[in-house]
C-alpha cells in the first residue's frame, strides 16, 4: 500500500473581510399568518461571509433583512479580522459580549447566519462535508416533508395532490383557517381532505400554528383536536397551545394520543433546557436559521437526544437554511425528516443545483465540502438589491 500523505501542518487562520447580508425580496412566500406576508415584506436574509482566502461562506436568518444589516453593524468590531475557521469560538465571542443588547432577538438571528457561514467556510478549506465535521455521517439521504398551508378542503386536496405528484412522500399542513375558523367541522374536513390526497401510506403531520397573533384556543382545544386528529394517523401535532405556555404543553404531551412537537420560536440553546428537562415535547424543532446557527443547533439536538427527545430541524426558510438542516440530518441519529416548504421561490430558485427528490421522495444530503450547495449570482439577483456583494 502507498504511505498515506498527511498534512504536516494545521491549517493557517482565514481571516474574515466583510461580512453581508441581503434581504430576500419580492417573491416572499405567504406563511398563513393573521397579518399576513407580502412578497415584498423581508422576512428571509442571505449572509454571506468574505475571508482573505478567497472562500465565502454563506448562511441564512429567519428574520427581516434590515434587522440582520442593523445586527451586522452592531457586531462587525467583535468579527473583524477574526479567523473565520473556528465557528464555535466566534460565533460564542459574539453571543458572550452582546449579553445587553437584547440576546436571542436580532443579534442571536443574524449570528445564526454568521454561524451557518462559518461551518460552510471551514468544511470548504478542509474539503469535508459540514456533517462530517459534525462528528459523523449516519445517512446520505433523508425524507423531506413538504410544507403546505392549509386551505378549504376541496383547495387542500389539490394542493397535497399536486405535491404528491411532483414526487412527497410526506407532508405537514398548517395555519391558516385550522383553529382560527372556531369550526371543529372544518378543521376535521381540512385533515381528512389532507389524508385522502396524501394516500394511508404516506407520512402527515398538522401544524396548528399556534404562535400566532392571537391565537383563540387553549389547552382543552388542543387535547379534542389531538385526539381527531389520531383518526387520520397524524405522525405529529405542532405549536398546538400558545408559544409560551409551557404547563399546558407538558399537560397535552401526556395525554394526547399523537406525538407532541414545538420550539421554532425559541432561541439560544438555553432557552431549550426547560422545556426540554419537564417533558414538554415528543419532538423538538429548533429552526437554525434563528437558535444561534449550527453551533447551537447541534448542543440542542445532543441535548434532546440525552432526554429521549426526538430532534427534527425547521430550518426551511431559504435554500441555505434546508442546506444546513440537510448537515445536520448526516450527523444525528434521529434526525430522519427536514422540512421542506412546498413552492418557495427562496428554496427552489436561488441554488445552481436546485435539490431534486429521488424516485422515493427523498433528498440526498450534499456530500462536497461545505454546506455542499452553491449560490447561482443570476438567480439570486432576481430577490435581493445587491447581489454582486455577496460575491467574493
Ligand atoms: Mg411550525
Amino acid at each position: 500500500m502507498p504511505a498515506v500523505q498527511l498534512p504536516q501542518a494545521a491549517l493557517p487562520p482565514i481571516r474574515i473581510r466583510s461580512i453581508e447580508a441581503a434581504p430576500l425580496l419580492g417573491e416572499s412566500p405567504k406563511g398563513g399568518w393573521s397579518h399576513e406576508i407580502r412578497p415584498d415584506d423581508s422576512i428571509h436574509a442571505i449572509i454571506a461571509v468574505h475571508t482573505d482566502a478567497g472562500i465565502t461562506g454563506y448562511g441564512s436568518s429567519f428574520t427581516d433583512g434590515r434587522l440582520v444589516q442593523a445586527g451586522l453593524k452592531v457586531l462587525e468590531p467583535l468579527y473583524a479580522g477574526e479567523n473565520a475557521l473556528e465557528p464555535e469560538r466566534l460565533t460564542e465571542k459574539l453571543h458572550q459580549n452582546t449579553f445587553w443588547m437584547g440576546r436571542g432577538g436580532t443579534l442571536t438571528h443574524t449570528i445564526s447566519g454568521i454561524d451557518i457561514a462559518l461551518w460552510d467556510i471551514l468544511g470548504k478549506a478542509t474539503g469535508m462535508p459540514v456533517g462530517r465535521l459534525l462528528g459523523g455521517s449516519y445517512r446520505s439521504r433523508v425524507q423531506p416533508y413538504c410544507s403546505l398551508l392549509m386551505e378549504e378542503p376541496g383547495l387542500m386536496h389539490r394542493v397535497v395532490e399536486e405535491y404528491r405528484e411532483k414526487g412527497f412522500r410526506a407532508f405537514k399542513i398548517g395555519w391558516g383557517p385550522f383553529g382560527r375558523a372556531l369550526d371543529t367541522k372544518l378543521d376535521e374536513a381540512i385533515v381528512r381532505a389532507a389524508r385522502e390526497a396524501a394516500g394511508p401510506d404516506n407520512k402527515l403531520f398538522v401544524d396548528a400554528g399556534a404562535s400566532d397573533a392571537n391565537w383563540p384556543h387553549g389547552l382543552k382545544w388542543a387535547m379534542r383536536t389531538a385526539e381527531m386528529l389520531n383518526d387520520y394517523d397524524v405522525g405529529w401535532f405542532e405549536e398546538a397551545v400558545k408559544p409560551d405556555a409551557i404547563n399546558d404543553f407538558c399537560h397535552l404531551r401526556r395525554v394526547s394520543p399523537v406525538p407532541i412537537a414545538g420550539g421554532e420560536v425559541l432561541t439560544r440553546r438555553q432557552s431549550f433546557l426547560p422545556w426540554l428537562s419537564r417533558g414538554a415535547f415528543d419532538i423538538v424543532q429548533p429552526d437554525v436559521t434563528k437558535v444561534g446557527g449550527i453551533s447551537e443547533q447541534r448542543r440542542i439536538a445532543w441535548m434532546a437526544a440525552d432526554f429521549g427527545v426526538k430532534y427534527i430541524g425547521h430550518g426551511w426558510n431559504t435554500a441555505l437554511g434546508l442546506a444546513a438542516d440537510l448537515q445536520m440530518a448526516a450527523a444525528f441519529a434521529d434526525a430522519d425528516l427536514v422540512e421542506y416548504i412546498g413552492g418557495s421561490p427562496y428554496v427552489d430558485g436561488i441554488l445552481a443545483e436546485p435539490f431534486a427528490l429521488d424516485s422515493e421522495g427523498y433528498l440526498a444530503i450534499p456530500d462536497k465540502p461545505g454546506l455542499g450547495v452553491a449560490i447561482d449570482r443570476e438567480k439570486l439577483a432576481r430577490f435581493v438589491a445587491n447581489p454582486d456583494a455577496m460575491f467574493a
